[in-house]
């Protein structure tokens, strides 16, 4: 299941950049189509902090 796959990163990836990624509409819904996300955003300027997945 699609849902299933986005909230479980492989280890490595970023939790938060992986679900938006993969449950991009669900992700991102309420933003309008050229709007960016302020979480990915987030991520992409500062770093994925402590939400990468590990091993
Ligand atoms: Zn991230
Ligand atoms: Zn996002």
């Amino acid at each position: 299941m699609e849902s299933q796959k986005a909230l479980n990163p492989p280890k490595g990836e970023c939790r938060q950049c992986w679900y938006h990624a993969h449950a991009s509409r669900e992700a991102h819904k309420g933003l309008g189509p050229r709007e960016d996300c302020p979480a990915c955003v987030d991520h992409m300027v500062n770093g994925h902090g402590n939400m990468i997945v590990k091993g």
